[in-house]
């Protein structure tokens, strides 16, 4: 009941690796992003405190007042929301990771920015595996092309595919979109474009992350779970 952040931090961390030993994946393999949007930098902090080094925003100038509040933390911040263009300049210097790159237009901007700032930016591409129009991503048929066009973006380093499936109750219901998107990142794989590495896969959220470790998420990005449920 009184469970603290670094109590169900550490509950998250430990289901996450009964899981992958249950289906014969090392425990290293997967990434926890702890997704803190709308929860306070104090908040933050306590599960960096226990040991969380991945923290996951859905919004830049939100990530901006947190980075800047706990910057005496050392830990990777990835980028997990909708990106508007005009937003790049921000994130390529807050972001270690950004899991939603959807579109050219978007990448090439990435790509400048990240130029100018003397970086290389690790990104994934965001893949719509349910088809919702509510939903960013490109589809699944768009997805190779996309990874092509990218290739050619010498500040940009992409590592793999993201998706968020439609919302269920039933947790069981997004296993086939899993199951989707690491069939299509092999596929991408397979077709060994220069310069695209085609390991990671970022799926699995508080309600679905059994399914989704099992299906071969590198990256589960989790909220609820640790910080409790959102206003
Ligand atoms: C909010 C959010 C999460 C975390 O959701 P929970 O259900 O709270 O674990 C994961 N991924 C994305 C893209 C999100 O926006």
């Amino acid at each position: 009941m009184n469970s603290t952040i670094a109590d169900r931090l550490h509950e998250v961390q430990a289901r996450m690796a009964m899981i992958a030993r249950r289906c014969g994946r090392r425990p290293e393999e997967i990434q926890l992003v702890a997704v803190g949007k709308t929860h306070r930098a104090e908040a933050i902090e306590a599960a960096m405190a226990a040991g969380a080094t991945i923290i996951g925003e859905n919004y830049v100038q939100e990530a901006r007042d947190k980075f800047a509040a706990l910057s005496h933390r050392p830990a990777a911040w990835h980028f997990i929301g909708h990106l508007q263009t005009n937003k790049a300049k921000y994130a390529v210097r807050l972001f270690e990771l950004i899991h939603t790159v959807d579109s050219l237009k978007l990448a090439e901007e990435l790509n400048r920015q990240a130029g100018k700032a003397g970086k290389i930016q690790r990104v994934l591409i965001q893949v719509n595996t349910g088809g919702e129009k509510s939903k960013s991503g490109v589809t699944a048929e768009q997805a190779p092309a996309l990874a092509r066009e990218l290739s050619g973006l010498e500040h940009l380093k992409v590592e793999g595919l993201m998706a968020i499936p439609p919302y269920f109750n039933d947790p069981e219901a997004s296993r086939p979109h899993f199951a989707a998107l690491r069939e299509l990142r092999d596929r991408i794989a397979a077709l060994a474009i220069p310069g695209i590495e085609m390991q990671a896969l970022s799926m699995g959220m508080t309600g679905d992350f059994e399914a989704a470790i099992e299906e071969g998420a590198t990256l589960v990005r989790i909220g609820s779970a640790i910080f409790g449920a959102r206003a």
